[in-house]
Formats: structure tokens, sequence, C-alpha cells
């Protein structure tokens, strides 16, 4: 980092405590422990029952889940949050794409077939029969990325219409010397494929190839191949609809192989794509290809419920988690259930736990407090997307949000991960809090993955809600951090997405759980009692009240 990155940053903090600080200082005095395992326990058992058979959307445990989570809101007199409503429908697309020929490619040396699966993959997300491209015309677009704030456009001066821009996987940063530059080896959101995505529709594009590579990636071919093969749910959206016909990846010794063809050096190109005032290359290639689709709807839905606040109830803070996971599976050891326990039963059942304990005190919260579960997290954090697009209060009126997503089973830690550290003043707020437990942050510890839009905040964080999302910790409070980072690995190999992902009394160790409950209930709570609007940081891509694209 330079120095002026290191002091802007001191700054941050320092301007960040004193906001803290210059409000009624009786709303971060100590919150007694209120939380305990037996107020998590029922909720984490019951939920990671066999009986919810994975708790898939559409699944046979998609009703139970949402009946339970409402009949326990009911019981602890939460308020309905949706128009009189505990539940808000999620309506969701399913579309099976099937190529159904090769991808050619013609240069002036001539037409190559490439294969589906092997070279490419390629899928459609409008909810049309069949599409057919014929000699579409080609440009290598940079890294897809149009950022107006930073003056970075990729699409310069181009018409995008009826042609298929090519583009690099993640951002201009990656791997380069430069920290502040795109954040450096830091993946940025303009880094992630979804971003991508994104931008190829508002650019009016008809399609969008990604140049796969590993080490940009952050994952091998295989991945890219099994996770856009098969049937895709997502939101019928109308951006999505009026935009590309076709998404996808191609290998990169399919791209080198084209690109030269054409006359091109990818090489040469990526070094140009890293400069600014990069300007899309128009390549002597045009591609043809065809798939259909079948596709078919169906719903899931929200669970939304609050508790209202005495003095500022049109302000809200909001907590979420996802309820659902992954469904019946394959076998693994002769289990086929993927319960989910931790992914993400615990959140589910902290957020109970967190909800249960606030209705329980004399003092109602002075801000309202927003409980949301969200559905089809796995399948794209759809749940939670479709809430950031179809509030059920404005959303400049949520002032935080909350997302629990996993807790740590492996018992009391000493500090407390952040991840996405660095993109907002929830960072110090936090940081008040874990001081009062006798903890420190850990920074995020693989920021070049981006788990910090991986799960349902970045929804929020996408509509300019700043989140906190924590992951547990390393350094155990009695075996330290080897044991801690063991563990951690452990979970990581051997029940991550695993039908073994199941509560078990004799390995799980409660203290952390619990410890991080009331960790996120005293955060909610000091905000829910203050009138602090916690802000983003200027390096952060996400901004407050505006969409990231506005
Ligand atoms: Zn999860």
């Amino acid at each position: 980092m330079s120095i002026r990155a290191s002091l802007l940053l001191i700054g941050l903090v320092i301007i960040s405590v004193c906001i803290i600080h210059s409000c009624d200082p009786s709303e971060t005095t100590n919150t007694p422990n209120l939380i305990t395992a037996e107020d998590i326990l029922p909720h984490l058992e019951e939920l990671s029952d066999d009986k919810y058979m994975g708790r898939m959307p559409f699944g046979p445990g998609d009703k139970m889940s949402v009946d339970y989570l409402v009949e326990q809101c009911k019981k602890m007199g939460l308020k309905p949050g949706n128009n009189g409503s505990y539940t808000q429908s999620v309506p969701m697309v399913e579309i099976t794409s099937t190529s159904t020929e090769s991808m050619s490619i013609t240069s002036k040396q001539g037409t190559k077939e490439y294969q589906f699966g092997e070279d490419y993959v390629i899928h459609c997300q409008k909810t049309i029969d069949e599409v057919d491209i014929d000699d579409a015309q080609m440009v290598f677009c940079g890294y897809g990325i149009d950022a107006a704030s930073s003056g970075w456009n990729d699409f310069a001066g181009i018409d995008m219409k009826d042609k298929i821009a090519v583009v690099l996987v993640n951002d201009p940063g990656f791997g380069g010397e430069d920290s502040t530059f795109f954040k450096g080896d830091v993946m940025t959101y303009y880094g992630r494929w979804t971003y991508k995505y994104e931008e190829a529709d508002r650019q009016g594009a008809k399609g969008l190839l990604i140049i796969h590579e590993t080490n940009s990636a952050g994952y091998p071919w295989f991945v890219v191949q099994s996770s856009w093969t098969g049937p895709q749910l997502g939101l019928e959206k109308e951006s999505v609809q009026n935009g590309a016909d076709i998404k996808g990846w191609i290998q990169l010794d399919m791209a080198k192989e084209i690109f030269a063809s054409s006359g091109q050096d990818l090489s040469g190109l990526i070094k140009q794509a890293r400069t600014p005032g990069f300007k899309p290359v128009e390549l002597d290639l045009k591609m043809s290809t065809a798939l259909s689709n079948v596709y078919k709807r169906d719903a899931s839905d929200n669970v939304i419920a609050y508790i209202e606040g005495s003095k500022n109830p049109d302000e809200h803070v909001l907590y979420s988690a996802h309820w659902d996971h992954i469904g019946v599976g394959t076998p693994v050891a002769g289990d086929s259930i993927y319960n989910g326990a931790l992914d993400n039963a615990s959140g589910t059942a902290t957020v109970l736990a967190i909800a249960d304990n606030l209705m329980k005190q004399e003092t109602k919260p002075e801000r309202s407090i927003l409980f949301t579960f969200v559905t089809a997290e796995e399948q794209g954090l759809l749940g939670s997307e479709y809430y950031a697009l179809n509030p059920t209060v404005p959303i400049n009126q949520i002032v935080a949000n909350v997302n629990v997503d996993g807790c740590n089973p492996n018992g009391k830690m000493n500090d407390f991960q952040i991840v996405g550290y660095g993109h907002s003043e929830m960072d110090e707020i936090a940081a008040v809090e874990l001081k009062k437990q006798g903890r420190y942050v850990l920074p995020d510890q693989e920021p070049g993955k981006g788990y910090f839009f991986r799960s349902d905040h970045f929804n929020f964080a996408k509509v300019g809600i700043p989140a906190l999302f924590g992951e547990g910790g390393y350094d155990h409070e009695e075996h330290g951090v080897e044991y801690g980072k063991k563990k951690k690995a452990e979970y990581t190999a051997q029940n991550y997405h695993a039908p073994s992902d199941e509560y078990d009394a004799d390995t799980w160790d409660m203290g952390g759980v619990v410890q991080d409950a009331q960790l996120y209930y005293n955060v909610g709570w000091n905000l829910a009692n203050s009138d602090v609007w916690p802000q983003w940081n200027p390096e952060s891509e996400f901004e407050r009240k505006k969409n990231l694209i506005d």
C-alpha cells in the first residue's frame, strides 16, 4: 500500500471512530450477554433435520422451512414484514439451454469448429425457445468494464448491437504492482463474472464470451464447465430479457487460437486492456452457433418480519440469513441429504435467536429492526436479489445490513474475520463491539477470491446498503491460531456442500456460535438506538442510495 493510501486509511478510521463517538455514548455501552446456545440449538437442529430434505427451493423441504420460520416469527410476536404477510413470493425461472451445434469461428484463414464443453460453454438467460447466431462480429472489450465513476470504459465508442463481446476474467488491477489501481490483487466487483454478464446486457450486446484463465478466475475450467451445464435458476428480469442472447466462457487456448487467426496477439491485447484509455478492438472474426431452451417457472418464499422502532420506526436495521440449501444429491457414504447445518441452518437459527432476544427486551429499539430469511441463495443469491429489487421498505431507509451465512462451530475465538474488509464503516462499528468482547478484527484473509460478492449482503450492497459479513475467526481462545485454521480447513474439505454438513453435539462447540450471535446482536441493537448512518469508504465500488450502475 502506498503512503498516501495508508494515510487515507488512518484518516478514515479516525473520522469513522469520531462519527461513532459523536452520538449518544450510551448506545455503545456494554450490552449484557443475552444469547445462549439454548436459544439457537432448537432451530439449528430442526432446520438441519433430514425431514427438511436439504431445504431446496421448490423441493419437498421448501414449504416446511417457510412454515417453520413463519411460525417462529408469529410465536415471538414479530410483525409481518410484507403488507400484513410474513412471506414474499420470489418468482424464478429455470432455464436449460442445449447447444444444438458447435461454435464456428470464421476468419480470413477460413472457418474452424469448436466443441461445447471442451472449448466453450454458452447458455441463454432469456425465456425464448431458440437462439440462432449467424456470422456475428466479435469484439475484444478488455475486461468488459464500464465504470463511469472511475472514468474507465472498455466499450468506449462502440455500439455492441448484434456483436459478441470477448472479455477477460477478473479486473485490470489483478496481478499488477499498484494496489490502488482496481485495488490490485483484491477483487473488485468489476472482476466478477456476474458484473460482466450484467454489463453485456446494459451494452446491448448480442453475446458475451469470457476468456477463462485459471489463475485470474481462481478456479479451473471444469468448474466453469459443470456450473454452466444443465438447468440454471434465475429471476425473470427485464434487463436480462432485453439483454444478450448468449453468455458463456471460452478456454484460454481457444481464445489464443482465434485471436491469432485474426492477426492479433492475445498477450499484447491484455497489456493494452490494462492501460488507461483502452479502446475496444474489432476482431476480424465472425461467430456462428445455435442453442435451444427449455424453461419452467416456479416460486419460493422469502420470510420477512420486523420489530417496530419506538422513535424512528421508518428507519430500519436489516438482518438477513438464507434458509435454503442444496437439497438431495449424489450420496456420499450412503447419505444423500445435504442438510446444510452450518450452511445455513446455523445462520438462520442465529437470526431467530437474535430476534427472540430483542423481542424480550423491555425497551424497544428506537429504529425498526427487519429480519429477512431469504430463499435460493445457493442458486445465485436470488431471494436477496429479489428483495433488493422489490423491497418492503424504501431502500434509502435501510441503515445497514448484518448478514449471517454460516457460523463458527469450533468454539470461542479471539478474532473475527470481516469479509470485504475496507468497504464501509461497518468495519469500525464491528471493531468497537469486538473490543468489548475482548476480540480483535481480522481483515479478509482471501480478498482476491471475492467472497464479499458471494452471499446475500452483496445484493444489499449493490443497492447501497452497507453490510457486515463475518466469518468467525481463526485464533481459538484455548488452542490458538493453528488449531483454528486446521478446523476451518477441515470443514471446507470434508463438509462444505456435502451431506456431512450436519449438526453433531459431540464435535460442535457452540461457544463460538453464541459469541458471534451476541456480536451481531450488539451491532444491530446499537445501530437501532443511534442516529448513525454507516457510510461506504471512498475506495469502495459501492455507494449509498445509488445503484452501482447509475
Ligand atoms: Zn450459505
